[in-house]
């Protein structure tokens, strides 16, 4: 039988990055970039000023010339008419364009206007306050964030609100990125009924269902609900092969020894191919991976055990890590750490197993459940922790290995 460590690097091996689709910029944010991105603007696209005031020359002021004509004004979004001459000044705004001659501004608080001096001039006259005043000062030269041709973002980068931005003022209004996969979730067992059906003798609710395709949608991923599968074989087989339409089948149920547990032999007949059936894992032993290939796609087959911690379990150690790589980001691996035990802990087990525990006060709690049926025990459950094979009393404060949700 693999161990975990085997069984998620065959998983690992088959999860390989969809390939790239185009999306409008406003859907891309949470993907994958899949290009290359070249600006093509230099930004700022000219000199700018960024701050409201006087656009100068700095030769007048450091000559000690403070009053100075202003001969122009000129906002954002307009373009500046006038070259400034000595002893000239332009009134400009944040982010306008600086005038010819001028290679300061000096911002507004640190100016004053004089009152006009003769009737005769229609120019208004500033005055710059003296003091701290450097050339090239409060400019933004044209090209200084980036240039036209320059690469701003590269493939392999996740698309967040800051690169949307970038990609906007790139005027990059279409997107290849890597998609998010589409992953279809299918309960099995003919004792099953739907969460809105009350249960007769011998049945329960579907909780897989809803539970799997609420960790799908947890992943940044489509889940689509196919809903529940009877244990007969021409049913399954229908529902399994609508299951291969998605990049990913999540099925659960019916892979255990079981008379009824017909999915193995159902994937077979659709010509998925097995990588493997069981692991040394509690819970979750009867784990079944395969993959079907057709002309130009793949579906990654999944068949969870049906008992629901399992079923959470398995999902959180062999789905997650794959729908991570086929999304081409490598964030969503449950995070590994090393923590304390909160209290002794005795554990009896012929696999190594990943407890359902509770991060309390930065130490770790194994829950006390009854078994892979407990789901309602998991509601605190926030990671697993991993006892190697063995029975063996553990002491309070011995640091173990957990994986955190
Ligand atoms: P199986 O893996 O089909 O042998 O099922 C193992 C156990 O899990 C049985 O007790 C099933 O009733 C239970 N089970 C299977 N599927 C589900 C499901 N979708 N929701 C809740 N329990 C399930
Ligand atoms: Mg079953």
């Amino acid at each position: 039988m693999l161990s975990v460590e085997e069984a998620l690097a065959k998983v690992l091996e088959h999860a390989r990055r969809l390939p790239p689709t185009s999306v409008a910029l406003a859907d891309a944010a949470g993907l994958v970039l899949a290009e290359d991105i070249a600006s093509d603007v230099d930004s700022p696209p000219h000199d700018k000023s960024i701050v409201d005031g006087y656009a100068v020359r700095s030769a007048d002021v450091l000559a000690g010339q403070l009053e100075l004509d202003v001969i122009e004004e000129v906002l954002a979004g307009q373009v500046p008419q006038c070259t400034l001459e000595p002893r000239q000044a332009t009134r400009i705004m944040t982010g306008a364009p600086i005038p010819q001659g001028a290679d300061a501004v000096v911002m507004l608080e640190r100016t004053a206007l004089l009152p006009a001096e003769s009737s005769s001039s229609s120019l208004v006259t500033v005055r710059i306050e003296s003091g701290i005043f450097r050339p090239g000062q409060n400019i933004v030269r044209r090209g200084a964030c980036m240039r036209q041709g320059e690469i701003v973002l590269t493939a392999g980068r996740m698309i967040r609100p800051i690169e949307i931005g970038v990609l906007a003022e790139t005027g990059h209004i279409q997107v290849s990125v890597v998609p998010r996969p589409l992953v279809a979730v299918l309960a099995t067992g003919n004792e099953l009924v739907p969460a809105d059906t009350p249960p007769a003798a011998g049945q329960i609710r579907n909780s897989n269902g809803p539970m799997l395709a609420a960790l799908v949608e947890r992943c940044d991923c489509i889940a689509t609900n196919l809903g529940i599968g009877r244990d007969d074989e021409a049913h399954l087989h229908e529902l399994v092969k609508r299951g291969l339409e998605a990049d990913v089948l999540v099925l659960s149920g019916g892979v255990s020894a079981g008379v009824l547990d017909l999915a193995p032999q159902v994937f077979n007949v659709l010509g998925v191919q097995q990588v493997f059936h069981k692991v040394s894992l509690k819970p979750g032993k009867p784990l079944w991976f395969g993959v079907w290939r057709g002309a130009d796609r793949q579906t990654l087959v999944y068949g969870l055990p049906g008992n629901p911690v399992s079923s959470l379990v398995c999902f959180e150690l062999f789905v997650r890590p794959a729908l991570g790589r086929l999304m081409g980001r490598d964030d969503m691996d449950l995070r590994r750490e090393t923590r304390a035990l909160a209290s002794d802990f005795q554990h009896r087990g012929d696999r190594p197993t990943y407890h359902p525990s509770r991060i309390a006060s930065g130490a770790i709690e194994p829950l006390s459940w009854q078994g892979s049926g407990d789901l309602r025990t998991l509601v605190d459950a926030t990671a697993l922790a991993h006892f190697p094979t063995g029975d063996r009393a553990h002491r309070a404060g011995e640091l173990v290995e957990v994986f955190e949700f």
